[in-house]
């Protein structure tokens, strides 16, 4: 199929909804921070589900019994002048050791038990990711970690 606009606080929310059993049994407070006239981007709608749904349940791993996660969406037009979509789903849960930080993106890599954690989230998220051309980096700190994804407009 090709690609179609994409209003990502539609796909963001379904998202949630799918979520929600595990979002309330950890009482989890979300909070949603997208501008109403953000604008649509060009690309592939069940392909930007999945990445949400990905990061979204990793931060939910991540969260402690009331923890809180964050998603928010700007727009960002880069010195180029090309315009964006950057999206961020911020969490204040265990937050990533630095040693695996740059291991998290490989297929396979899991701190989850067996049968808990398939190591696939992250690296389906970056096929996901380069496949619509954007770009995606983590900052992570203890009680703290935000993954941010910036994908092109158009
Ligand atoms: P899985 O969730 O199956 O383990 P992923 O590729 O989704 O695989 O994630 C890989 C690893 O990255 C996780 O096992 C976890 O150690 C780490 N990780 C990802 N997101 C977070 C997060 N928000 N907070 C802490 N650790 C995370
Ligand atoms: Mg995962």
């Amino acid at each position: 199929a090709g690609k179609e606009q994409v209003e990502l606080a539609n796909g963001i929310r379904s998202t949630l909804t799918l979520l929600d059993h595990k979002i309330r049994n950890k009482h989890i407070a979300v909070t949603l921070n997208i501008p109403d006239d953000l604008p649509a981007i060009c690309g592939w709608p069940g392909e930007l589900n999945q990445i949400w749904t990905n990061l979204i349940d990793n931060a939910i791993d991540a969260l402690p019994d009331g923890g809180t996660l964050e998603i928010t969406s700007e727009p960002d037009r880069q010195a180029n002048g090309l315009e964006f979509v950057l999206t961020k789903v911020i969490d204040n849960g265990s937050g990533i050791p630095a040693d695996i930080q740059d291991k998290i993106f490989e297929p396979f890599f899991t701190t989850k038990g067996i049968g808990k954690g398939t190591g696939l989230g992250l690296d389906i998220v970056c096929g996901i990711v380069k496949h619509h051309n954007g770009s995606i980096k983590v900052h992570s700190e203890p009680g703290h970690t935000e993954f941010s994804v910036c994908i092109p407009v158009d």
